[in-house]
């Protein structure tokens, strides 16, 4: 039967903005309940060693570090529940959700942390292939690769990271990237280069990803030169997007003002939206820094804030008695 959960600091997403927002709501007496959505603890739980987070001499696994995470919110006293959160309602306090089982969730203060989702190239052939030679994720799927050749699509960190990662699989990558030079960071990017599994193809884009074989799976890719149009082909078992994030906030469209690509906009320099109460954090409003560690600022700043906010709120009412 669905339930409805009542808190005075309800916090949407458990990536590091999230649960740095729950440490400190939880620390300040807000009982805050956090809805994890479908992938519980964040970009973080898919990709390996992380070593710029501050705090750690030896490299950490990204993993581990959003489990000590949530089990230090839950320590100093945060809520749980693994729902996703499919309708909302910000028109009047308390704000109101629902749940995809029909939970309902109601907070006096709101933390919006729901970051971002991988995205796609939208081209021929990738969603048919995609699990069958085609992801965007290497941590998670290159281990099938292994001794295979295989290519990575895109030019950031994310894509560089995949490419080195998976020289732990295969002695043939190929980084396949639009343009003629990487925005990846130097350091990403000398390993890159330093590296002789990985050749990189520049001026190129993906025109399809093509199927063969039986069972069916990717067997190349149909590549173009975005220099001189010069079409061509290359065959690889195995592909990996990696062409960046989008804000996950379709459910907030119509709700809260969306800017940028649909980043949650924010007063600059804070994490306050236009609706007193509501707070966003973490990747979902920051479409420039897009770190662990900023996430996790941000989330302390959004609790700090709706602390401030209830605090407020109970004076106002007092004096009004
Ligand atoms: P996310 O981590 O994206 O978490 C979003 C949360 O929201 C998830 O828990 C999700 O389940 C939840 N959610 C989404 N929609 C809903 C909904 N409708 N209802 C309820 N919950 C919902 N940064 C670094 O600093 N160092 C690194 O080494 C590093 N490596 C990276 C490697 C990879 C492969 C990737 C993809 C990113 C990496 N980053 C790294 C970036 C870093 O992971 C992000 O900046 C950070 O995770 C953002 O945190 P966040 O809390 O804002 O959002
Ligand atoms: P990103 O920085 O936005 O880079 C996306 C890359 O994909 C760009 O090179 C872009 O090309 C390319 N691209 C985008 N759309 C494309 C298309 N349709 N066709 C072909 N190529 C396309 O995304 P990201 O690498 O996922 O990084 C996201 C954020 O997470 C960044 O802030 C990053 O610093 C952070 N992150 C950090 C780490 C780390 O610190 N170790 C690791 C991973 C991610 P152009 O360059 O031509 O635009």
């Amino acid at each position: 039967m669905a339930e409805t959960h009542r808190t005075k600091m309800l916090i949407l997403g458990s990536g590091p903005a999230g649960l740095s927002a729950a440490i400190y709501g939880a620390r300040a007496g807000m009982e805050p309940i956090v809805v994890q959505g479908l992938q519980p603890g964040g970009q973080l739980t898919i990709t390996t060693d992380v070593e710029n987070y501050p705090g750690f001499r030896d490299v950490i696994q990204g993993p581990w570090l959003m489990e000590e995470m949530q089990l230090q919110a839950e320590k100093v006293g945060t809520r749980f529940i693994f729902d996703t959160i499919v309708d909302v309602d910000f028109s009047k306090r308390p704000f109101r959700m629902t749940g995809d089982g029909g939970d309902i969730y109601e907070g006096d203060t709101l933390v919006i942390a729901t970051g971002a989702q991988a995205k796609w190239l939208g081209l021929p052939g990738e969603e048919e292939l995609s699990g069958k030679g085609v992801s965007a994720c290497a941590t998670c799927d290159g281990f099938f690769y292994r001794g295979k050749k295989v290519a990575v699509i895109g030019g950031g960190n994310t894509a560089v990271e995949e490419a080195l990662y998976m020289t732990n699989h295969s002695d043939d990558v190929t980084l396949i990237h639009r343009r003629d030079s990487l925005r990846a960071e130097k350091i990403l990017q000398d390993r890159l280069f330093a590296n002789p599994k990985i050749s990189v193809l520049w001026n190129t884009n993906v025109e399809r990803f093509v199927g063969g074989g039986d069972p069916v799976g990717l067997v190349g890719l149909d590549l173009v030169d975005t220099q001189t149009g010069e079409k061509s082909h290359m065959s690889v078992d195995g592909a990996f997007v990696a062409i960046g994030h989008a804000p996950a906030t379709e459910i907030f469209k119509g709700h809260l003002d969306l800017i940028d690509g649909g980043y949650i906009e924010v007063e600059p320099g804070t994490p306050k939206t236009k609706i007193p109460g509501l707070f966003a954090c973490g990747d979902v409003m920051d479409h420039v820094y897009r770190q662990a560690v900023t996430a996790a600022g941000t989330g302390c700043m959004a609790a700090l804030d709706a602390e401030r906010f209830l605090a407020e709120q109970e004076f106002e009412l007092m004096a009004a008695e």
